[in-house]
């Protein structure tokens, strides 16, 4: 009698326990899904609006981009994935001006940290989700984003130009006669002496300064950037250290 009782018992469990299943089972079958049939569903694919896949320049609808070649992104990265190469081109007002020659970015150390895209004062960098980047070398991760020629400086009128020259002239002009009022002034023994410059900045942090052009808020953001890659140098080549050390003591 027992073993009959057990059996029915155990017999409505199973099916209790089939009916859960079943009711799960039912409930995926009407949810939306949210997997994707990649690639199946390449043209429909959704990205995470955070997603980032590859840096690149931004350019505008005539073809230029907005780098400087400051190369404040190059020292920011943690990682030495940007190289920034530069040229010195003429200007049509007959001065050298520093220009973008190629903008070297290897994908294939890339931590899509970001910090180059924060610390750009000219917002010309941005990430974007292209993320069908796969190769069979990693030489080929190695990617140059100013694709397109760089456009000529415009060309100035003679009147523009005269008066660029005039300009440069009276600047000369003024500037020897304040070294001049200086030196005799320094000479007749009355004049205090020069004030002492004040305590220079580091060369790298100040060259990323010069960048910002005076804009306070562009130059707490590179210092902010600063410091974030010197942090993440530092935590890295302590965390370099202690592997060392693991090493010797086995
Ligand atoms: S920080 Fe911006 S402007 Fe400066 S080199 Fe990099 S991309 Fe060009
Ligand atoms: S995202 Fe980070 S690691 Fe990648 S290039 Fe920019 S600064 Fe370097």
């Amino acid at each position: 009698m027992g073993s009959v009782k057990e059996y029915f018992s155990s017999l409505g469990s199973g099916v209790l326990s089939l009916l859960k299943g079943m009711q799960v089972t039912g409930k995926e079958f009407v949810t939306p899904k949210i997997t994707e049939r990649y690639p199946e569903d390449r043209e429909t694919f959704k990205w995470p609006e955070r997603f980032r896949a590859i840096l690149r320049l931004k350019y505008d609808q005539d073809g230029n981009h907005k780098c400087i070649a400051c190369g404040t992104c190059e020292r920011m990265c943690p990682n030495g994935t940007i190289t920034v190469e530069t040229k010195m081109v003429d200007t049509p007002a007959g001065t050298k001006k520093k220009k973008l020659d190629r903008y070297i970015y290897d994908l294939g150390s890339c931590t899509f940290c970001q910090l180059c895209v924060t610390s750009c004062p000219t917002d010309a960098l941005e990430f974007i989700n292209d993320f069908e980047q796969s190769v069979f070398t990693r030489d080929k991760l190695v990617k140059k984003l100013n694709y397109l020629p760089e456009k000529p400086e415009p060309e100035l009128t003679e009147e523009e130009k005269a008066k660029l020259a005039a300009e440069r002239e009276a600047k000369i002009a003024a500037a020897k006669a304040k070294a001049a009022a200086a030196k005799a002034a320094r000479e007749e023994g009355g004049a205090p002496a020069p004030a002492a410059k004040p305590q220079a900045e580091d060369p790298a942090v100040a060259k990323a300064l010069a960048a910002a052009k005076g804009d306070p808020e562009k130059e707490a953001k590179i210092r902010a950037a600063l410091e974030r890659a010197a942090k993440l140098k530092a935590e890295r080549e302590a965390a370099k250290a202690d592997n060392n050390s693991d090493k010797e003591n086995k």
